[in-house]
């Protein structure tokens, strides 16, 4: 809710050690906060800093050469002011160079390690099906996918991809992705076309999928994404939350949910995948239509809020954004008659979109999208049906 910021909650969510349901609040609450999202963006990249740092002990050897050093000297030697300058320097230099040189050593080591692992940016890639293409050669069982270049599958291909330490993705047959971005705070992957799957476990907004009209950003999740011909792309989200954006307009899809987005339009407004048929073909209309008129729109709206049972408020909440005038009151009013706004949401608030409301509001409606709980899916269902009378399944 964004009248709570989460700062105090941050470095546990960025190290992943908040419940899931807390977890999902402040990635929830990051999205609509850029107040929050600012100091979380850099509390990720110190941790991913500070993850870089290598730990390793010093060479035994070096360490007995120490020790036998500082025994070999007699105890009242090292309490006692040296009497002669140059004495001092002849029994403590040595002492001072072995401990130099360890340091040292140490941090050559290090530059080494991250040298050489910075300059190799890849990710593993294992062949599944077929003869998947790493750039244009055929790749073996095993292979590695560059930074910059492009996997490819043909008709009867698939591949799978270990994305860093935080996942894995699997690449259907007709399919080009490509690697764009990986590093400690961020790893991005291009589709160009086709489908892939993906199961993600780090903090959320560490792993972006780029396609030709919406950039998916992982908040938890799994999911599958497509992409036809025409760049139209496609989400199903499976388990968490995934975030589509183009330029201003997001849509935050949750499990169960879907949402498709087109070239130069973005991404349409989320649904759940068991809404009716009536329903989703309505939604399609009125999200990508060009050339709707307020008339135009109008019986297309109206479909799709008489077909709405409470978990369609997912679909809803997000059009009181997209609608505007008479028919965002008619999206209210819908909305109001499913899940009544908490006393402090008001109807003007919400009509003048006041985030605060809105995301109040949100944040109650949640637990008829959540799909964690089967029962209380099955009872939100059957209660849709038998008291509202309009449930299509
Ligand atoms: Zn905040």
């Amino acid at each position: 809710m964004l009248s709570n910021h989460v700062t105090e909650d941050l470095s546990a969510y960025c190290n992943a050690e908040l419940p899931p349901a807390q977890s999902r609040l402040v990635a929830e609450h990051l999205i609509g906060c850029n107040q929050c999202r600012a100091e979380f963006e850099e509390i990720k990249f110190g941790v991913k800093l500070a993850e870089q740092i290598p730990q390793f002990s010093a060479p035994d050897s070096l360490w007995l050469a120490i020790e036998s050093q500082l025994e070999a000297s007699p105890v009242n030697e090292k309490l006692t002011l040296p009497a002669h300058r140059p004495s001092f320097l002849r029994l403590w230099l040595p002492r001072f160079a072995a401990v130099a040189a360890v340091i040292v050593f140490a941090i050559l080591l290090g530059a080494l390690w991250i040298y050489t692992r910075e300059s190799r940016p890849f990710w593993e890639v294992a062949r599944l099906n077929g003869a998947p293409l790493i750039g244009s050669a055929p790749m073996n069982a095993k292979g590695q996918l560059a930074l910059g270049e492009w996997l490819e599958t043909d008709g009867s291909s698939r591949a799978q991809i270990e994305v860093a330490t935080i996942g894995q993705v699997e690449i259907d047959p007709n399919t080009r992705v490509r690697l764009l971005e990986t590093k400690p705070t961020e790893h991005r992957l291009e589709l160009a076309r086709g489908r892939m799957s993906a199961r993600i476990w780090a903090p959320p907004r560490l792993f972006f999928v780029d396609t030709p009209s919406g950039v998916a950003a992982d908040l938890g999740c799994a999911y599958t994404l497509e992409v036809d011909d025409a760049g139209a792309s496609l989400l199903h989200v499976t388990s968490g939350w995934v975030a589509l954006q183009l330029r201003e307009i997001e849509s935050i899809v949750p499990a169960g949910a879907a949402c498709a987005t087109r070239p130069g339009i973005g991404p349409g407004t989320p649904y759940f995948e068991d809404a009716s048929d009536v329903f989703k073909s309505a939604l399609t209309k009125l999200d990508f239509d060009s050339g709707l008129t307020e008339e135009s729109r109008a019986p297309l709206l109206n479909q799709i809020l008489s077909e709405s049972r409470l978990r369609d408020t997912l679909t809803l909440w997000h059009l009181m954004y997209r609608m505007q005038g008479s028919q965002r009151e008619q999206v209210f009013e819908r909305m109001a008659l499913l899940s009544p706004p908490p006393k402090e949401v008001t109807r003007d608030g919400c009509l003048r979109l006041d985030d605060k409301m809105l995301h109040l509001w949100k944040g109650y409606l949640e637990n008829s999208w959540s799909g964690d709980s089967r029962l209380k899916k099955v009872w939100v269902d059957a209660w849709t049906r038998g008291v509202m009378g309009m449930g299509k399944r």
